[in-house]
C-alpha cells in the first residue's frame, strides 16, 4: 500500500451476461477498494459510460444482442472513449484477438481465468492510462471541473480557492461521480484513517459546501448514516 495513488479508488464497468462471472468479477474488485458498476448487456453499458466516467471496462465479447467488438466499435469511434478495455471472451483463437485488438482492445483475457490475473492486468492498465492523463485529467460532475494536475477548480466557468483537505474532499466525491462516499473511506483519505477528532470531518465539509454554496452550486447532499455525495445530476 505504499503506492499514493492505490488510495484513490478506481471506477470500473463489468459487462458480462453471466452473473456467476460478473459477480466473482466485482468481489475480486471490490476487495482492491475499487467502484464497480455491472452492466449485462452493451447497451445499458453505453448508457452508463455516456453518463459516468470510468477507468476501466472489462467487456466480455459474447453478450445478448449486440456483442462486445460492436460495443468497442461504438465506444471508440462513435462516443471518442479512450478508457481502457480489458477484453473477456470464451474464443482464444488469433483471429478472435486480432479482431478484438483492431477494435481498440487494450488487453485480452481467455475464459477460464484466475481472478488474480485479471485484478493484476486491471490494474496495470488503470495505472499505464492514469500517467499518461493524468498531466491533462480533468474530472467533472455537474457544473464542477477539476484539474487534477494543478489542482484547480471551476464551478460553472469561475474558479473556486479551496484548502487543500476541501479540494481532496472534492476530489474523492467527484470522482465517485454522484455516488456516496462513506464517512470511513472519506477519513481514510484525508487522515489516513485517524481524524484529529470525530467532528474534524463535520466542519471540513461545512467549509467545502459553503464555498460551493458561495459559487452557485448545489453542494453536498448528507445521506444519514452512511456519507455524502454530490448533488446537481452529471448532465445526460
Ligand atoms: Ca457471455
Amino acid at each position: 500500500m505504499s503506492h499514493p495513488s492505490q488510495k484513490i479508488p478506481y471506477t470500473v464497468l463489468i459487462v458480462e451476461d453471466e452473473l456467476a462471472i460478473a459477480e466473482n468479477l466485482l468481489l475480486a474488485l471490490e476487495a482492491e477498494g475499487w467502484i464497480v458498476d455491472i452492466s449485462r448487456d452493451a447497451h445499458s453499458a453505453l448508457h452508463r459510460l455516456g453518463r459516468d466516467s470510468y477507468d476501466l471496462v472489462l467487456l466480455d465479447i459474447g453478450l445478448p444482442g449486440m456483442d462486445g467488438y460492436r460495443m468497442l466499435q461504438q465506444m471508440r469511434e462513435d462516443m471518442r472513449l479512450a478508457t481502457p478495455v480489458l477484453l473477456l471472451t470464451a474464443r482464444a483463437a488469433l483471429e478472435d484477438k486480432r479482431q478484438g485488438f483492431a477494435d481498440g482492445a487494450d488487453d485480452y483475457l481467455t475464459k477460464p481465468f484466475a481472478l488474480e490475473e485479471v485484478v493484476m492486468r486491471a490494474r496495470a492498465l488503470v495505472r499505464r492510462s492514469k500517467q499518461l492523463s493524468d498531466t491533462a485529467l480533468v474530472l467533472e460532475y455537474g457544473s464542477i471541473r477539476y484539474f487534477v494536475a494543478d489542482q484547480r477548480v471551476w464551478v460553472g466557468g469561475i474558479e473556486v480557492k479551496l484548502s487543500r483537505k476541501s479540494l481532496r474532499i472534492l476530489e474523492l466525491l467527484v470522482r465517485y461521480g454522484g455516488r456516496v462516499v462513506s464517512r470511513q473511506r472519506l477519513e481514510e483519505y484525508l487522515w489516513q484513517g485517524e481524524p484529529p477528532s470525530a467532528e474534524a470531518l463535520r466542519s471540513q465539509m461545512h467549509l467545502l459546501r459553503k464555498t460551493l454554496h458561495a459559487a452557485g452550486h448545489d453542494g453536498i447532499e448528507t445521506v444519514h448514516g452512511i456519507g455524502w455525495r454530490l448533488a446537481g445530476r452529471q448532465p445526460e
